[in-house]
């Protein structure tokens, strides 16, 4: 059905499935009989416990998400873990960060705000466009974690192969890959993601973490909220959790499977990735700010050379429906941010206007 909707090209909030938003539509007055919307309902009632169980249970399906993982719903976006991840796992008051980027930036001064931070390794020095080799860093023996971002959202690279960790816990920030490919849970302490992106509305993030890393013997001044034994001991409803995002995701994660799972999900991301890459390395005008190796398939930064030319390369696209394709400020140029739910025809229509600007203006 043509409900008049654009591509939205936007780096989060995001599109989301349209099959999940006909569903939503259809159940928003009266949920499956229970006389109210989703948003009416208290979140203590056998049936929202029905949903946030479903949601996690289908997630675990999903990612195969090993029994000795706990599932945590919290509110507070993936902003919070930046200072969250720290308090709770820093015992010897010492992690390794690899800068990547201004989401591993930003995690970075979170925790120097609480411990140690060393930046083993950083892709400074080329403004972020590519990840560095972490195969073997210097990583002291007490380092109670390693952290990185698994896909820079603004700098659009992605990591191929993770850090040799070298024994420690690794901890990812994935708001910008989440369910886009399959993932070895196993090889992770923590992972986390703010849903917003890749998955469902604004407001809420999953984080999925090892048992044995939840801890009691933490600061006492520590906010409860923040602490991940507080949403872990009370099945993520310590006080009232984002009901409506956690039913939307929950609605996200069934769609997911019923389309062939994570295996598949990347099948497409590949395929609809190389649409966009292979224009840009043919192009004489539009050119990537990645290294090949290190491309993100979700955030695809791109630019003209010219400031002037981007700005009306935005405007011109933004006039043809293809909308939020302004880059960061801190990159420039444009970024296609082309999620799960972007579908590949939607790509493929940004290509051909592309083409078309460009023989245009010649
Ligand atoms: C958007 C984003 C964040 C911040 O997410 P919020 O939910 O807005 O706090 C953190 N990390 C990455 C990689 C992001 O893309």
């Amino acid at each position: 059905m043509n409900y008049g909707r654009v591509y939205n090209f936007s780096a989060g909030p995001a599109m989301m499935p349209e099959p999940v938003l006909e569903e939503i539509r259809d159940e928003m007055l009266n949920y499956r009989g229970s006389g109210m919307c989703v948003m009416e309902m208290s979140h203590r009632s056998a049936v929202y416990q029905q949903i946030i169980d479903e949601a996690e249970a289908d997630l675990r399906d999903l990612m195969g998400i090993p029994d000795n993982y706990k599932v945590l719903f919290i509110q507070g976006g993936a902003t919070l873990q930046f200072a969250a991840i720290p308090w709770n796992l820093m015992k010897n008051g010492k992690a390794v960060y690899i800068e990547t980027g201004a989401w591993s930036k930003k995690a970075i001064s979170e925790a120097k705000k609480y411990g140690e931070v060393i930046v083993a390794a950083s892709s400074k020095d080329k403004n972020y466009s590519y990840i560095p080799d972490c195969s073997d860093l210097d990583i002291p023996e007490d380092t109670d974690y390693v952290y990185i971002c698994e896909n820079e959202t603004i700098h659009g690279v992605t990591w191929q192969t993770l850090p040799n960790t070298k024994g420690h816990v690794l901890v990812s920030d994935q708001s910008s890959m989440f369910l886009s490919k399959p993932v070895d849970v196993s090889k992770y302490g923590l992972i986390y993601a703010g849903v917003q992106k890749n998955v469902g509305p604004a407001g809420m993030v999953v984080v999925i973490i090892r048992e044995d890393l939840i801890r009691e013997d933490l600061d006492p001044k520590m906010p409860i909220y923040m602490r991940y034994d507080t949403h872990a001991n009370n099945g993520s409803m310590y006080n009232t959790p984002n009901c409506w995002a956690i039913y939307c995701c929950g609605k996200v994660f069934k769609y997911l499977k019923s389309i062939g799972g994570l295996e598949e999900m990347n099948r497409r991301n590949v395929e609809k990735a190389k649409v966009l890459y292979d224009f840009l390395d043919s192009s004489k005008m539009f050119h990537g700010t990645v290294e090949a190796a290190d491309r993100s398939l979700m955030n695809v930064p791109f630019v003209t050379g010219s400031a002037e030319l981007d700005a009306e390369v935005v405007k011109a696209t933004k006039a043809a429906g293809y909308d939020n394709l302004k880059g960061h400020k801190s990159v420039g140029g444009l970024r296609a941010s082309i999620y799960n739910a972007m579908p590949k025809e939607g790509v493929e229509a940004l290509v051909d206007f592309l083409k078309k600007f460009e023989a245009e203006h010649k």
